[in-house]
């Protein structure tokens, strides 16, 4: 079988998120589809940033986002086009492009990673941050 071929700025979900995570307030793109599913198939373009902190209740979700696989960041053109006070939204894993400093990246799935790219079972080491699927 014919291998993908991956560009250097290609990365998978986890390493996605782990630039978010290491985003440091500043802005960047993403492009990720819905997970509502009334949704299916939609995809949502979110320019985004992390540390904002206007606004914020304190009364908290109740869970911890990163536990259900989500990030929560701050959607600059809902905060630039709306009153709604509460501009935060949440990043879900089907991030599919993220561009940050500059660099656009093509995201893949980590959990489908191996199989669908490499035709390898699902648990064995996701190629591109070898983490345990
Ligand atoms: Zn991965």
């Amino acid at each position: 079988m014919t291998q993908q071929v991956f560009k250097d700025t290609d990365i998978c979900t986890t390493q996605a998120f782990e630039k978010i995570d290491n985003s440091n307030g500043k802005i960047f793109r993403v492009r990720f589809e819905y997970k509502d599913p009334k949704k299916k198939g939609k995809v949502r373009s979110m320019l985004a940033r992390t540390r904002v902190k206007k606004n914020i209740t304190g009364k908290g979700l109740g869970y911890d986002p990163k536990e259900k696989g989500l990030r929560t960041v701050y959607d600059m053109a809902l905060a630039r086009n709306t009153n709604d006070e509460n501009c935060y939204r949440h990043i879900n894993t089907n991030i599919e492009y993220l561009k940050l400093g500059g660099t656009e990246h093509n995201v893949y799935k980590c959990s489908n990673l191996s199989k669908y790219f490499y035709g390898k079972a699902e648990n064995e080491n996701c190629p591109m941050c070898n983490t345990k699927l």
